[in-house]
């Protein structure tokens, strides 16, 4: 029976220096970031981990000088983890005022003027008087030196003004929560609780400092890492304006944000939505496969833009379990990009195109009329003696003369047809899909609609004339819009030539 105990406390020592190994590499790095408790508590787990393979060790080590070695460095690395974890404790209870916590060094000179004591202890065994093996041979019994008792008294004394530290805590310090403050509480009281069950029961000596050590730091770097790290990783993640939110591979919503909430009760009605809802506002059957991309989602009557970014969760090495969205909302962007575009692409005085849309559309304008195999016309328009109208009436009132032939022309031409003010005076309609004849006769038409109309202006009514080149037919290979534009200004050209006011 007293051997299966062995066996068992040696399995659970195994246990905690398996976690403490764990735990310390995986938190080593932050060491580097200056913050005392953290460090206190790496150093428990580095004493802890010496702690564990010193007991293991003299489970199995033969009564000798090694075994009472190892017994010494148990006994030495008990003192220090108390004495490390006072310092953590004030340091995470912050109590400036409390004397503990400003002459926190006084702590370490002791243990550091002890250590010699540790080391001479086979010559006077101050300490440590003997290390009997049990029967059986397995485990062992310490008799303490006449020191040792001095030591422990310290050593609880150590422990007793921690717990103070915690009770004193100060408002804005790290123990500001209830539960840590239990936390940390336990940890301590745990550790009396062993220390007393030791003497009743050999099994919990081995498992005393061990498990403490390994209780202790779990409970502080959690409280660092994964409440304190995490808390403002997701007040930030509340603070943004983009929607965020992180489904499951079964489709359930496992994370949310703040306006993630916003968003899906705006459009789904529901706070936590599913892929389903996602899949709907997205208007895509193969969700998984989206790889993000703009939507316009209406709220009545307005439509709203966003931009939305999706990014696989994944745990472990690689091991997809689930997809998350980022959902921005760009309305104001694209408005004003429309805007600007609309600025750069038009002509501000009569609301025509201008020649840098004319650029931009040309490539595409060709490409559909060489596709679907139809004609293209060019009409060039330009004022009779327009210089005239300017200098008899003013350049204002030249304007609005301007400004209404646009109107004119735009009333005769079909949705798709490109009105651009070509020059000063001078409009160029592009119409895709007219034939020659066609072309001639819609110019026919516009040439006789303006002779008809009298331009209201402020300076009353003027009539207007215009000339009027055509270019058309279906593009040739070779052919840019620039053939279309030439062929049309030379054919102005000639219905200037011969007597204005008319189409060529
Ligand atoms: P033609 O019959 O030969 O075309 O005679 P024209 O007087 O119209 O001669 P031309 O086309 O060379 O003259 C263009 C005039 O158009 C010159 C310029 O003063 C006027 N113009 C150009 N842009 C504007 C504008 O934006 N507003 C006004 N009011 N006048 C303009
Ligand atoms: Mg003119
Ligand atoms: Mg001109």
């Amino acid at each position: 029976m007293s051997i299966n105990l062995h066996y068992i406390s040696m399995l659970l020592s195994g246990l905690n220096l398996f976690i403490l190994v764990w735990l310390l590499l995986r938190f080593l790095k932050y060491q580097s970031r200056g913050i005392p408790s953290l460090n206190y508590c790496l150093l428990i787990m580095t004493v802890g981990i010496v702690f564990g393979l010193a007991a293991t060790l003299g489970l199995l080590l033969p009564d000798g000088p090694v075994l009472q070695v190892c017994a010494l460095v148990m006994m030495a690395s008990s003192l220090a983890t108390n004495t490390f974890f006072a310092l953590m404790v004030f340091n995470l209870a912050e109590s400036r005022r409390s004397f503990f916590y400003r002459h926190q060094r006084v702590f370490v000179w002791v243990l550091l003027a002890l250590i010699p004591l540790y080391l001479t202890d086979g010559w006077h065994h101050l300490i440590l008087d003997a290390v009997p093996k049990r029967p059986g041979g397995f485990g062992f019994d310490l008799v303490y030196g006449p020191a040792s008792l001095a030591i422990s008294v310290y050593a609880y004394l150590v422990t007793a003004l921690a717990v103070v530290s915690v009770m004193q805590a100060e408002k804005d310090s790290m123990l500001q929560k209830t539960w840590t403050r239990l936390a940390v509480l336990g940890a301590t009281v745990l550790q009396a609780i062993f220390s007393g069950l030791e003497q009743m029961f050999p099994l919990f000596y081995e498992l005393q400092i061990s498990l403490f050590t390994t209780w202790m730091p779990m409970a502080v770097i959690s409280y660092l890492f994964f409440g304190y790290l995490l808390t403002g990783r997701n007040t930030a993640l509340d603070l943004v304006d983009d929607a965020y939110v992180a489904f499951d591979l079964n489709g359930y919503c496992v994370d949310i944000n703040r306006e993630g909430t916003v968003f899906f009760q705006r459009y789904c009605g529901a706070t936590r939505p599913t892929v389903a809802d996602m899949q709907r506002l997205l208007e895509v059957e193969d969700l998984p496969g989206y790889t993000g991309g703009e939507m316009r989602l209406y709220d009545g009557e307005v439509g709203n833009y966003y931009r939305v970014s999706t990014f696989e969760l994944s745990s472990g090495i690689n091991q997809r379990c689930g997809v998350g969205y980022i959902i921005r909302e760009i309305t104001e962007f694209v408005d004003q990009m429309e805007a600007l575009n609309t600025i750069a692409t038009q002509d501000p005085l009569t609301g025509a195109k201008n020649r840098r849309y004319l650029e931009e559309h040309a490539p595409a304008i060709l490409a559909r009329a060489r596709k679907r195999g139809q004609p293209l016309a060019a009409l060039m328009l330009d004022i009779d003696f327009f210089k005239k109208v300017n200098d008899t009436h003013g350049h204002p009132v030249g304007d609005e003369v301007l400004v209404r032939l646009q109107q004119i022309l735009q009333a005769n031409l079909r949705e798709n047809d490109i009105v651009v003010r070509y020059g000063g005076e001078e409009f160029l309609a592009l119409c895709e899909g007219l034939s020659w004849a066609q072309a001639c006769q819609l110019a026919g038409r516009i040439r006789h609609h303006i002779e008809q109309t009298a331009f209201e202006t402020s300076a009353g009514r003027l009539a207007v004339t215009v000339s009027i080149g055509v270019f058309a037919g279906p593009p040739g290979e070779d052919d840019t819009i620039g053939t279309y534009i030439e062929g049309a200004d030379e054919k102005l050209y000639e219905a200037k030539n011969s007597g204005r006011n008319r189409v060529c």
